[in-house]
């Protein structure tokens, strides 16, 4: 990191700390993602199961963790009759946003109609409360932009994370309050899609994330590889989220300074009622 990368003040706008791979790790992570200027982690569910253990992270760690409730549109068969009414129950429980919602058209299980209704219904509980929500799209851009560029500007604010749709809709999605995430991802140097997004999003609507523990960056040879998995590969984790900031300043033509500035800002202003 060059010197100017010191003492900057970044946010992890999307993550999943609540995910058993990291359970045992938490303190170091925490540790790493402070040292390294990550001043805020946002924690999403993924289904009902894990929204205690996401609430237990928010209660221990009230100055760094904010926190969504969602069903992952992985998870929707696990969804109990009442899921909606417990999704209520706890939005109206605490400050908190929507998320990981979403659509994925890669599952081929056979659920796709299912899952776009469990998707729309928490997208439309997103407007009626004017909560944030974070969204997850795979091979579903179709679909997802259809939805999405047919509704009113959002009243606070959508995030697409790790975003991977057209550069050509991010305008188009700016102006429905729709923002952008981007990750390790971004740190493959073959994503041209990727690189291209980042160059092309729109100002004061993109952030930066890691989605620990999951699409882990690439990193230099001689960089410091905190946690591996199971399956040998690293496991991403917030501390990484200022070495994507450095590749996005790059590929925007600025300083990792002013990408630092202008992402916690929009994350601020994204998720101020999960600051409340
Ligand atoms: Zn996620």
């Amino acid at each position: 990191m060059p010197p100017d990368s010191q003492n900057l003040v970044w946010i992890d706008a999307h993550s999943h700390l609540q995910d058993p791979r990291l359970a045992p790790h938490l303190p170091g992570v925490l540790a790493r993602a402070r040292a390294a200027g990550v001043r805020r982690l946002h924690v999403d569910g993924t289904c009902e199961a894990d929204w205690p253990a996401v609430c237990a992270l928010a209660d221990a760690h009230p100055d760094l963790i904010l926190c969504s409730f969602g069903v992952h549109p992985w998870f929707i068969r696990d969804r109990s009759a009442r899921w909606l009414l417990n999704l209520r129950d706890i939005l109206a429980s605490r400050p908190a946003g929507i998320g990981e919602i979403g659509l994925d058209a890669r599952l081929d299980d056979g659920l796709d109609a299912d899952r776009e209704a469990v998707f729309r219904a928490q997208l439309e509980l997103s407007y009626e409360l004017a909560l944030p929500a974070s969204l997850h799209c795979r091979d579903a851009w179709g679909p997802m932009l259809e939805i999405l560029l047919a509704l009113p500007p959002h009243p606070v604010g959508l995030l697409i994370h790790a975003y991977s749709g057209p550069a050509n809709a991010l305008a188009a999605l700016a102006e429905k309050n729709v923002h952008v995430s981007f990750g390790g991802t971004l740190t493959r140097p073959k994503n041209a899609r990727a690189r291209e997004n980042a160059a092309r999003a729109t100002a004061g609507r993109f952030l930066l994330e890691s989605d620990a523990p999951d699409l882990p960056p690439t990193l230099p040879e001689d960089a410091e590889k905190h946690l591996i998995g199971d399956d040998g590969k690293l496991l991403s984790e917030p501390a990484y989220v200022p070495a994507v900031g450095q590749i996005l300043a790059d590929l925007r033509g600025t300083t990792p300074g002013d990408i630092a500035a202008q992402t916690t800002a929009a994350a601020n202003r994204l998720f101020a009622k999960l600051l409340a």
